[in-house]
């Protein structure tokens, strides 16, 4: 009944009373028992019941006010299922919130779920969670993916069941699955926000991540998600900007770059067009546009310094995975038995594979030719990126090649053809910039997006310049209607 309702919209209905946060939390339950995109790990049914229960009285103030969401599934819920997709940690039950779990319900919002992701979020597919693949509410056939790794949380808000969800992003994992469902998706600055709770995959590229269905939506949220936290000492002093007052004020920086070579990446004759019009828009808007270069052996290096670097990373973090610490008990009388049998049996392939490879990263004799040598690289990278933020405020690209590909032709994305079009978002990651995607057009029914880079800790302005964005595509609050059938 309250599908595809934004924030606003929802808070208004219960300001006035006309619906409590009781009849909302009931109706997304409702709506996610039904999910037929295999989006949920757990339905926080009787949590859920029980928060929106003892809110007292609207508050009118608090857009979040008994507002319903989801939390990715490799975040800490106290008290609730914590899998991370991955068989290594199923009927783990944390002992405390993460901290966006807490500022949230702090705010009065109400968790209704656990969302599905690509195992322990490696992966770009949303298709290698232990629960199997998870649909893109867009797509009736079911034959096309929603992308991940924060696979759930895109699926259900796509199809309009809650009008935001926790997400995280390591190299793209809200941003490109934003893409591929017509969703905003946004990471902030490293450090922005909390990590306090968020299983870390590769903590020198990780941050929470939001998706919502609008830039007023995602700048309340992540106000409220931003700022110091003595638990994660990576978290920023900074104070905290006024996203949400500030947004519809005409943003000051205006001027716009669109790196050349990753545009031109993309062969898509349609998403082209559609960028490209909405680069006129910003001109019309009185946006100065400027197309950069970056030479291509940088951008072809992209994809393979990631790969290094996150694998090392996320090897050594997942390495309390060990079947004493964390992990199911397991078969063996020695330690290494018992660490063997719980990790051969409880990872799925393709995460294996990545700690093979960060192991071999690792190792003393190759750390200075592959690790060292990838850092080195990243660095590179963060100087050229940096220097076209010195004289430029933003850049500006289509965010993924193409609309949702279909699960038989995701398995080789690595050919030339994508190369680039397909891993250039982590460009954020290396320099902990803010990024942000939004919808700009369709493609056979399905949509697309672009995505949006400005300087750390410049987010109140990223958010107006795509809340102009938003004014010029005009796809503000577009979900998949029946999607979640
Ligand atoms: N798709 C990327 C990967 O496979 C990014 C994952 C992420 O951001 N968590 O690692």
């Amino acid at each position: 009944m309250y599908e595809g309702k934004s924030i606003l919209e929802l808070h208004e209905l219960l300001v006035s009373k006309k619906v409590t946060p009781l009849d909302l939390a009931k109706d997304a339950i409702e709506l996610a028992k039904k999910d037929n995109n295999n989006a949920f790990e757990y339905i926080m049914e009787q949590e859920a019941i029980e928060i929106a229960s003892n809110l007292g009285e609207p508050e009118a103030n608090n857009p979040l006010w008994g507002i319903p969401f989801v939390i990715k599934d490799n975040m800490s819920t106290k008290d609730v299922p914590t899998t991370g997709s991955s068989n290594i940690l199923k009927g783990y039950v944390p002992v405390f919130d993460a901290a966006v779990v807490e500022r949230l319900k702090n705010a009065k919002a109400v968790p209704i779920g656990k969302t599905t992701l690509d195992e322990l979020a490696m992966g770009g597919t949303g298709t290698s969670g232990h629960l199997g693949i998870t649909y893109n509410p867009w797509d009736e056939s079911k034959t096309r993916l929603v992308g991940g790794s924060s696979c759930g949380s895109a699926a259900v808000t796509a199809a309009g069941i809650v009008p935001f969800a926790l997400a995280s992003d390591t190299g793209d994992s809200t941003r490109k699955p934003a893409s591929l469902a017509g969703l905003v998706g946004f990471k902030p600055t490293w450090s922005r926000i909390s990590r306090y709770g968020l299983f870390p995959f590769a903590p020198s590229l990780d941050t929470v991540g939001v998706f919502a269905r609008n830039v007023e939506d995602v700048a309340i949220v992540t106000e409220v998600l931003s700022g110091r936290d003595d638990r994660d000492s990576t978290s920023s002093t900074k104070p905290v900007g006024k996203y949400f007052e500030n947004l519809k004020n005409s943003c000051e920086k205006r001027r716009i770059s669109i790196i050349k070579e990753i545009r031109d990446s993309v062969k898509d004759k349609d998403v082209l067009d559609a960028f490209n019009k909405t680069v006129e828009g910003f001109k019309k808007r009185g946006f100065e546009i400027k197309e950069v270069s970056l030479p291509n052996d940088l951008l072809l290096s992209l994809f393979p310094t990631y790969f290094v670097i996150s694998c090392a990373e996320a090897t050594s973090n997942n390495a309390n995975m060990d079947g004493i610490k964390f992990g199911p008990l397991s078969n063996g009388t020695t330690f290494e038995e018992v660490m063997s049998d719980a990790r051969t049996r409880g990872f799925g392939e393709l995460i294996k594979r990545r700690f093979v490879i960060g192991s071999f990263a690792l190792m003393k004799e190759n750390q200075h030719d592959l690790f060292l040598r990838a850092q080195k690289n990243r660095r590179r990278i963060v100087e050229a990126i940096n220097n076209i933020l010195k004289e430029n405020d933003f850049i500006y690209l289509p965010a993924a090649p193409s609309i949702a590909p279909k699960f038989n032709e995701a398995s080789d994305r690595l050919s030339d053809e994508y190369l680039i079009a397909d891993n250039h978002l982590c460009l954020g990651n290396f320099a902990g910039l803010p990024s942000i995607t939004l919808p700009i057009g369709f493609k056979d029914g399905m949509p697309f997006g672009a995505n949006l880079m400005g300087r750390a800790f410049e987010e109140k302005e990223l958010f107006q310049v795509s809340y102009e964005l938003e004014q010029i595509t005009g796809l503000a609050n577009i979900y998949a209607k029946g999607g979640n059938k």
